[in-house]
């Protein structure tokens, strides 16, 4: 078997090594992957975002199956181009990719299929969006319609906050292209969770659901960011509440994208609100598996990914995973001045060997001309700790993330904060 995994961040990294794990055999490539995939991988020198040059690469390696993991190809139509040449890809049509690349077009969506999410509206124009903006009570949420690499939603807390955010997208254009169009909505309370679907537009197999850190500093604040670090499984993900979710949420989203005529095949995930009632809200789609949500939940998978993401290639069924009965942590290793300036160059040293369940995966890592490890990005490392409890899993990934070194790095040692005080209250009781 013949494996393409796109893309060259922690998210690839973590598919590289789960595929590589059922698939000890096969020709692996990543493109353009990193020094963290060239040890499982081939490494293609393709940008991700290169449609001709990676339409290109599938056919001289003779590719059976494609994995796309970011967005922005998708979004580009790399599946639509892949499969016009008859090959099998994971990931969504450019259409269906519209569900995470327009805000707008996911409100849409969801209020079309009744799912439920913040009330919200869409503006073009800056006068209407700040007279929407003066007449609806704080906090309020801006967020840039396009792809902003997460950094296109403004949580504000007054009135005064939302209508700057508006004024920097809408006329001073800070986000481009992406904050031409801009979703002002309510803000919700409780807690977030994100759940991946993989479905062929029909029926679904869920991966073990995550908890992220989108915030940069420890107890949540701080300006929001890729994610600082995630772990799974999430105490409060119960059997009802998933079920719930996949009835309210999942399946009546699908459903209308099929009403479209633009059926959704891929991960479908779903960053979800929990409210105090215990009420899933959805806070955005996107259309891929999440990063770092994937460096946390892919070695949670203990068999059937390579299958599973193959049938629903090739048009079928999502087939069932084996899951490890485990909890895992991924703590992100971030360089100093993340996320508005990262700086780059810092050599980075890693132990030799790694403790019992602790994998390292790369995102913004690079090898310089004498072999030596540098951060090349603003999310350098992801440190995922495996064991069968929560605490030992944090433990791990706590661990080893100290141990690593560079100069500037940013962390948080708070990772998986809420189970942890939630397991605490437990053992109280
Ligand atoms: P998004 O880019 O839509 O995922 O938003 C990034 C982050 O902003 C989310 O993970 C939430 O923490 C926060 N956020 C976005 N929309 C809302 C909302 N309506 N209410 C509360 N928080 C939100």
């Amino acid at each position: 078997m013949r494996l393409l995994v796109v893309g060259g961040g922690g998210r690839e990294h973590a598919l590289c090594g789960a595929l590589r794990r059922e698939n000890p055999d096969a020709d692996l490539y990543c493109a353009p992957g990193n020094p963290g995939t060239a040890e499982l991988a081939v490494n293609l020198p393709i940008a991700a975002e290169d449609l001709d040059r990676m339409a290109d690469a599938a056919d001289m390696h003779g590719i059976d199956l494609t994995v796309v993991g970011p967005e922005l190809p998708l979004a580009r139509g790399l599946a639509d181009r892949l499969r016009a040449e008859g090959r099998a890809v994971f990931g969504p049509g450019a259409a269906a990719a519209q569900l995470e690349a327009s805000k707008a077009f996911a409100k849409e969506v969801m209020a079309v299929a009744g799912v439920p999410t913040a009330t919200s509206r869409t503006f073009h124009e800056l006068r209407p969006a700040l007279n929407y903006i003066a007449a609806h009570d704080e906090p309020l949420v801006v967020k840039a319609s396009g792809l902003a690499a997460g950094k296109g939603a403004i949580v504000c807390a007054t009135r005064r906050d939302a209508a700057d955010a508006a004024r920097g997208m809408l006329g001073g254009g800070i986000l481009g292209e992406a904050g031409r169009t801009v979703v002002v909505e309510a803000c919700l309370q409780g807690e977030e969770i994100s759940v991946l679907a993989i479905t062929d537009g029909h029926e679904i197999e869920l991966l073990p659901v995550a908890q992220d850190h989108k915030r940069l500093l420890e107890g949540d604040t701080g300006p929001n960011t890729g994610g600082m670090g995630a772990y799974s499984p999430v105490s409060i993900a119960t059997p009802a509440l998933l079920e719930r979710i996949r009835r309210e949420v999942l399946l009546p989203t699908l459903a209308e994208m099929q009403r479209r005529r633009t059926p959704f095949s891929g991960v479908l995930y779903a960053g979800l609100m929990i409210d105090p009632a215990g009420a899933p809200w959805v806070v955005e789609f996107n259309c891929r598996l999440g990063d770092p949500e994937a460096q946390v939940v892919l070695p949670l998978v203990a068999d059937g990914l390579t299958d599973c993401l193959a049938s629903v290639a090739l048009g079928g069924p999502p087939r069932p995973l084996v899951r490890r009965s485990e909890s895992a942590v991924t703590t992100v290793l971030a360089a100093e001045g993340y996320p508005d300036a990262p700086r780059k160059g810092a050599a980075i040293t890693i132990p030799a060997d790694l403790p019992e369940g602790v994998s390292v995966f790369h995102a913004g890592t690079t090898r310089d001309q004498a072999g030596v490890l540098r951060a090349s990005g603003g999310r350098v490392l992801a440190v995922t700790g495996v064991a069968p409890g929560f605490d030992e899993a944090r433990r791990r990934s706590r661990v080893t993330a100290e141990a690593i070194g560079f100069e500037g790095k940013v962390w948080r040692r708070d990772i998986g904060w809420r189970e942890a005080a939630r397991l605490e209250a437990s053992v109280g009781r």
